[in-house]
């Protein structure tokens, strides 16, 4: 063990601040400490060969539950889900949200102060010293004999409200404040996070820029009623024009603005000049759904790619969605083991499943038959130019090609205006991606590049033209085939944990008459 350590510090300056932390270090390692005569260039190689022995130190409890440097004391940081024990012994299980186990402390109670080992109870939190040391139990391999114990923070037995395992989920989402404490809660949360740095090294490693669309937006073309109102007028007495409606005019941005429903517009006007893009942000609508897959803020990532027509986009979101399970499999795989388990057995089998198939890519024409043949009693009755239900999309994934779907060529009437339209004059280039339990995880289309069939379109739906005058612009100026979609990360998130309620996939969710936390 190095118990002598020199360190020169030669700009203090610039690196005070680094070589505090390192000093920091130094001392909680319980080794001595010497600062003589400055060593100069050398000092961060000095410095480097013992730095991971120094950060051996902090390890957190993932690393730990792998060390088998057993013998070597370590240090631990985290709160108490569990104790048992008697007087003489005490077992407790400790955890730091790094990994869905957690680490078995012993605390032998005649070495320690009564009134210390009082206070750790289920949610305290705490750091432990002690000696890593190799478990007996058939649970862990390795506990943490204890040496001491510092409670950082207590947790009232009679208040925690986390105290028994077996707490519904709806229970969960009133106190989502504290949640994030829970296994289940751990698990989804460190998924969500694996899977957003996936998302980044997907586009990054293909060659994608990731382009920032703005949150607020002076555009409602694509979310018509569906926005919510960004203003800093005041609501209870707002300026008026003549005519008694809301005078916008003298509002912050000078006109009436939205939060954003989708970055699309913008990431065609990337696209159509880096060629290939994606944005990855928050998105909100404030449709009135109150069902388990829509919530009012949202996340999306959308890809927009200059030159892509809609069988590349099918290749691009097929590719794209099976890298992303690929990557949670290979990834968080205790945490997928412990959802598995919990909630839904199929889970991981059909991971794989959708990994290792083919998606199914039909029209919109062919669904409709389909469903029509299906001799299904549907709620919503099928027919051509009604758009697809959820339980219409989940016959087809579930029931009739138990894989996932594509559906292309949707009728003009239920789309959107910038989809480019089929020679039949009747439906456009749409694709929708459709997943078992989740129906619509994606939803995209080839844009329409023609100046004149967009603005005619737009005509037609009375979309007020002149709002969109810059959009409009890059049908004139270098137009290009292009396609795009978007991918609702909390649908995907949904689908990769097996959980049904999306409002359980989110850290804070929002929704109607909820908006707490
Ligand atoms: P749906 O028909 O399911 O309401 P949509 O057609 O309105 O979805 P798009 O506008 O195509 O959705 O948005 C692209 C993707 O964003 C969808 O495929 C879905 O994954 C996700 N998404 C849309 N609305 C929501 C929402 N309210 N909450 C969570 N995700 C959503
Ligand atoms: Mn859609």
């Amino acid at each position: 063990m190095i118990k002598y350590i020199k360190i020169g510090i030669t700009n203090y300056r610039t690196h005070g601040a680094f070589y505090g932390n390192i000093i920091h270090l130094v001392i909680l390692a319980g080794l001595k400490f010497n600062c003589s005569g400055g060593i100069g260039r050398n000092c961060p190689k000095i410095l480097n060969l013992h730095f991971q022995h120094l950060l051996f130190s902090m390890m957190r409890i993932k690393e730990l539950l792998m060390s088998r440097d057993f013998e070597s004391r370590v240090e631990v940081r985290g709160w108490v889900r569990t104790r048992r024990g008697n007087k003489s012994i005490a077992f407790v299980a400790l955890n730091d949200g790094s990994v869905i186990h957690n680490i078995q402390i012993v605390i032998d109670m005649t070495k320690f102060d009564e009134e210390v080992i009082k206070k750790v109870t289920t949610g305290s939190c705490i750091r432990v010293t002690g000696k890593l040391t190799a478990s007996p139990g058939k649970e862990q391999h390795v506990e943490i004999h204890a040496e001491s114990i510092q409670v950082f923070g207590t947790a009232d037995p009679d208040s925690y409200p986390l105290q028994k395992k077996g707490h519904t989920l709806e229970f969960l989402r009133e106190i989502a404040h504290l949640r994030p404490r829970t296994n289940t809660f751990g698990a989804i949360f460190r998924i969500r996070h694996a899977l957003s740095f996936a998302i980044h090294k997907y586009f990054n490693d293909n060659g994608f820029y990731y382009l920032h669309t703005p949150i607020i937006t002076g555009s409602d073309a694509e979310g018509a009623g569906e926005m919510f109102r960004v203003t800093t007028l005041n609501a209870a007495d707002p300026p008026l024009n003549e005519d008694g409606s809301v005078n916008y005019a003298e509002d912050f941005f000078g006109r009436p603005t939205n939060l954003t429903v989708s970055g699309q517009l913008e990431g065609e006007l990337g696209a159509l000049a880096l060629s290939n893009i994606y944005t990855f942000g928050p998105t909100f609508r404030a449709e009135n759904s109150n069902t388990p897959r829509h919530l009012a803020e949202f996340w999306m990532i959308e890809p927009e790619m200059a030159f892509y027509e809609i069988q590349d986009n099918m290749n691009l979101a097929e590719d794209f969605l099976k890298y992303l399970l690929r990557y949670a499999l290979d990834h968080c795989k205790d945490d997928l083991e412990f959802l598995s388990g919990m909630y839904d057995n199929e889970l991981i089998g059909r991971l794989n499943f959708v990994i290792g198939n083919q998606f199914e890519r039909i029209t919109y024409t062919s669904a409709i038959d389909i469903l029509l043949q299906s001799g299904e009693e549907f709620e919503f009755p099928v027919s051509w130019g009604v758009d697809l239900q959820t339980e219409h999309e989940r016959f087809l994934v579930e029931r009739y090609y138990k894989r996932p779907v594509i559906v292309t060529d949707y009728p003009l009437e239920i789309k959107a205006f910038y989809m480019k339209q089929n020679d039949d004059g009747k439906t456009v280039r749409g694709m929708d991606v459709l997943f078992p339990k989740i129906g619509e995880i994606i939803g995209g289309s080839q844009r329409e590049e023609s100046y004149e069939k967009l603005t005619r379109r737009i005509r037609d739906l009375k979309i007020p033209e002149k709002e969109l005058w810059w959009y409009i612009e890059t049908r004139i100026f270098g137009s290009a085939p292009h396609s795009g979609f978007g991918l609702g990360f909390e649908r995907l998130i949904l689908f990769i944990t097996g959980m049904s309620n999306i409002r359980d996939v989110i850290p804070f969710p929002r929704f109607p008459k909820n908006a707490d936390f």
